[in-house]
């Protein structure tokens, strides 16, 4: 996106910002005029891309209260806040299910949407005309065998945002879930445990969605006139009908 109206002297934070969506969410916000702030525990990415794009970078671990603390204090003044991390671990089925990253996909998803966006509400507030955007999925109103503990979560990502809507009423702040499909980013890789073998297999015979495609639907979100609230927006590459139903070629 080109530089648009009335993103000079704003800041936006962009969560999960060393890969995939978060990180190109940043690029798109710096051109779109954004001061960014580029935060993730790859302090170095995050530091690599801010020296690209002209913005910061922060170091943050959602999933650790201090953490999030050190960011409320070193961002007095913040007007876009994008959560994009988190993830998927795992596609055991419930009956194999593993706590352990279960817990770790709750606590990065859910709980760290809610610590971040509560510890920097007031500065939203503050600025008078704040955008908070949750990057949520296809997996927080769809459900898949073996899914169970990211759709989960996706699910309740997507119930926090529709009650933050509520909450916030009345209030100088937008509240935006954008829920991708399948995007080609570090994702399945993630999810797989490096087995590059089973992450590539998820997008074979098909053309995904690109990070890119996704951060540049953020940075529209972002710079509509602030009476236009985009609610919900859902997108999938053309191959995708649902998350289990995709056409793949060969
Ligand atoms: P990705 O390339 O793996 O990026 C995930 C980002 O989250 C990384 O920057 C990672 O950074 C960050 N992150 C993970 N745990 C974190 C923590 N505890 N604290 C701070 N940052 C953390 O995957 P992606 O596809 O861009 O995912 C971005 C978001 O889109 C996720 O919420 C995902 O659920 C959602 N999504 C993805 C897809 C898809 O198909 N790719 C589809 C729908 C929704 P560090 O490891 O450096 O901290």
């Amino acid at each position: 996106m080109d530089r648009a109206e009335g993103t000079e002297g704003r800041t936006a934070l962009v969560t999960g910002a060393s890969s995939g969506i978060g990180a190109a969410t940043v690029r798109a916000l710096a051109n779109a005029g954004f001061r960014t702030v580029a935060a993730a525990r790859r302090l170095e990415r995050c530091r690599e891309l801010a020296k690209e794009v002209g913005g910061e970078a922060l170091a943050l671990d959602v999933t650790d209260p201090d953490s999030v603390q050190e960011l409320k204090a070193a961002l007095p003044d913040v007007d876009v806040v994008v959560h994009s991390a988190g993830g998927a671990l795992g596609l055991e089925p419930i009956a194999e299910a593993d706590e352990a990253k279960w817990l770790e996909m709750f606590e990065t998803n859910v709980i760290g949407v809610e610590r971040v966006t509560k510890a920097l509400l007031p500065a939203l507030e503050r600025g008078g005309g704040g955008h908070i955007v949750v990057i949520g999925s296809v997996a927080g109103v769809e459900v898949y065998p073996g899914g169970a503990g990211y759709t989960a979560a996706k699910h309740a990502v997507n119930a926090l945002t529709r009650t933050l809507r509520l909450e916030l009423l009345g209030k100088p702040i937008r509240v935006t879930e954008v829920a991708p499909g399948l995007v080609e980013t570090e994702f399945s890789l993630v999810r797989f445990e490096g087995d590059e073998e089973k992450a590539t297999k998820v997008y074979e015979g098909l053309k995904p969605l690109t990070a890119e495609d996704v951060g540049e639907i953020v940075a529209f979100a972002v710079t509509r006139p602030p009476h236009v609230n985009i609610d919900y927006l859902a997108v999938k590459p053309t191959a995708q009908a649902t998350a289990r139903d995709v056409h793949r070629e060969g």
